[in-house]
């Protein structure tokens, strides 16, 4: 079932919870695939209701070419989804709908989590990831919201969010969906020619080859080998490629004693940028 108007799907809510059940909340920004569909099962499976939000955010594009580009298909989304999850409720607003005449962002203190990787190389993309899932959590007023590891500092960064605001909601991390070759699944694959699909494995084969070395050769080591690897690729560059602490995501050089650490890369494929990460040693 479609929903466009926040009061619509409010009303719609209300039934709900007027029986008392348990909401679900999956924020996605459509050109839905596999790894969507699991986030919207698990949300199935702990839920009563389901709504996924379907809204390609503005403020969190720094650029205003990659913003263009972002695939849009509502018409494929909801016949996925409707085949998949029929009782599942679609949102899809307009750029007016959720955030009125003027696209402001709010600004977080994220604290250090928004300093590296992301943060870094895409300035305001947190705040405004951070405006539109507050906005899209106050709409649907869930308990349970779910969000991909595909994207981990931003699902840190949601995690901080709701502690900042105090919003009463459960933030539920899910493993990433891959291709056959480990590319991690995502809309923005759908720009890439089916040759550089299969080439960009090569991003998931250095994160496996960075777990598989972390204790045995140094972190600038492994960084110089990704690097080059990458590179040496026709239409492929890094953009960067850390490891961090998943408590702080701080790059670091070094591994310390009871440290959970993931590496973290994004990389340009033809201009398509890609980003994964993958734990290390948890
Ligand atoms: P997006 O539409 O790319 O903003 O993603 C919407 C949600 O789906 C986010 O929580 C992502 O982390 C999650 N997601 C994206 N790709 C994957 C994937 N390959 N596996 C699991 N979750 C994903």
């Amino acid at each position: 079932m479609l929903f466009t108007k926040t009061q619509k799907l409010q009303s719609k809510l209300e039934e709900n919870l007027f029986r008392n059940q348990q909401v679900g909340l999956v924020p996605t920004m459509g050109a839905l695939h596999s790894g969507h569909l699991s986030l919207i099962g698990r949300a199935e499976e702990k839920c009563d209701v389901v709504v996924v939000s379907i809204f390609v955010n503005p403020t969190q594009f720094n650029s205003s070419k990659d913003l263009e580009k972002y695939p849009r298909n509502l018409e494929n989304d909801l016949e996925m989804v409707q085949k998949t999850f029929p009782n599942t409720l679609v949102f899809a607003p307009s750029v007016e709908e959720i955030y009125g005449e003027e696209l402001k962002t709010e600004k977080f203190d994220f604290g250090r989590i928004t300093i590296y990787m992301e943060g870094q190389f895409r300035t305001g993309h947190f705040n405004g990831v951070g405006t539109v899932v507050k906005r899209l959590l106050q709409i649907v007023n869930p308990h349970f919201a779910f969000f991909g590891e595909k994207d981990f500092q931003q699902l840190r960064v949601i995690e901080r969010m709701v502690e900042i605001t105090k919003l009463p909601v459960h933030i539920i991390g899910c493993k990433t969906e891959r291709e056959s070759n480990g590319l991690a699944k995502s809309s923005r694959n759908e720009l890439l020619s089916p040759v550089l699909k299969e080439k960009a494995g090569i991003i998931y084969r250095c994160l496996q080859m960075a777990k598989k070395e972390v204790y045995k050769s140094s972190i600038p080591e492994i960084k110089t080998k990704i690097k080059q690897d990458i590179n040496a690729l026709p239409k492929f560059e890094l953009e960067y490629f850390e490891i961090a602490d998943v408590q702080e995501l701080i790059p670091t050089e070094s591994i310390q004693p009871n440290m959970r650490y993931r590496a973290f890369i994004a990389v340009f494929v033809n201009q398509v940028r890609l980003i994964d990460n993958l734990a290390l040693n948890y």
